[in-house]
């Protein structure tokens, strides 16, 4: 065999192994726990990160012996927000047409959130963006979450918000297979934010629409403020940002940071 080539398949193994055991580690694995590692834990029998129990409810550990580890409250794993739209009822018939509906893609970390198949194009006066991804289900209104690299493209001032908070925001024309609309406002620039589970929110002592800051490793890495927490039963614990912020700092996806009050 060439031996660039076997460099290259050796490298592309290794790499699938190291795959394969990190994702091992993340995915809940029940097998028997060999000694602790946990900082602090003083229990046998404990590999997990974190580990709080007697009956030990660390995603990973298997292990009925008492430890006195409590959660690491103020790790979180990143989101990064691609840009996409949320279409309401209305905007779905004109575009996709009457009573059409959306095709799951995949589904997001967010429970019951999806990626939809349908994609639509958005019109500025500047330029367009195609193959803007709906996500799912529907709601009440339109809103079009775009990076400020996308809003200079377009040629509009998209406003930094809340999701919900569109008064006011960017018009832009959406165009899909089936039919156009205009928006007179609907285009935001996500404001970053923390999505926290009502009892972890408890325990950390934060308050739904409070401010946190969040500490980025890496090259690139550095300390942002101003991610606002957003409190729900429904939420899954992550921390969401943009593309333009994830480049800023040099982060990836599921990349483990940490927050600051
Ligand atoms: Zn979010």
């Amino acid at each position: 065999m060439d031996p660039k080539l076997l460099e290259i398949v050796t490298r592309e193994v290794v790499r699938q192994l190291d795959l394969q055991s990190s994702s091992g580690s993340f995915s809940g694995s029940t097998e028997p726990a060999q000694g602790c590692s946990a900082q602090g834990c003083s229990a046998q029998g404990c590999s997990a990160q974190g580990c709080s129990a007697q009956g030990c409810s660390a995603q990973g550990c298997s292990t009925t012996v008492a430890c006195s580890t409590t959660p690491d409250l103020g790790a979180f794993k990143i989101g990064i927000s691609n840009r996409h739209l949320h279409l309401s009822r209305d905007h779905m018939d004109t575009l996709f047409g009457p009573g059409s509906r959306l095709t799951v893609l995949k589904e997001l970390i967010q429970p019951g959130q999806f990626a939809a198949v349908e994609t639509v194009t958005a019109v500025g006066p500047k330029g367009c963006l195609k193959g803007l991804r709906v996500v799912g289900p529907l709601r009440d209104q339109t809103q079009i979450e775009i990076a400020q690299t996308d809003a200079i493209g377009l040629g509009i001032q998209a406003p930094i918000r809340v999701s919900g908070d569109l008064a006011g925001s960017a018009p832009c024309v959406l165009v899909g297979p089936r039919g156009s609309v205009l928006l007179d406002e609907g285009v935001i620039v996500a404001k970053r934010h923390v999505h926290l589970e009502p009892d972890r929110a408890l325990r950390l002592g934060l308050k739904d629409r409070a401010q946190v800051k969040v500490a980025f490793d890496g090259d690139r890495g550095g300390l942002l403020d101003q991610f606002v927490v957003r409190i729900g039963s429904g939420h899954f614990s992550e921390i969401h940002l943009d593309t333009d912020e994830a480049n800023a700092l040099g982060v990836r996806n599921l990349q483990e940071v940490r927050i600051l009050k």
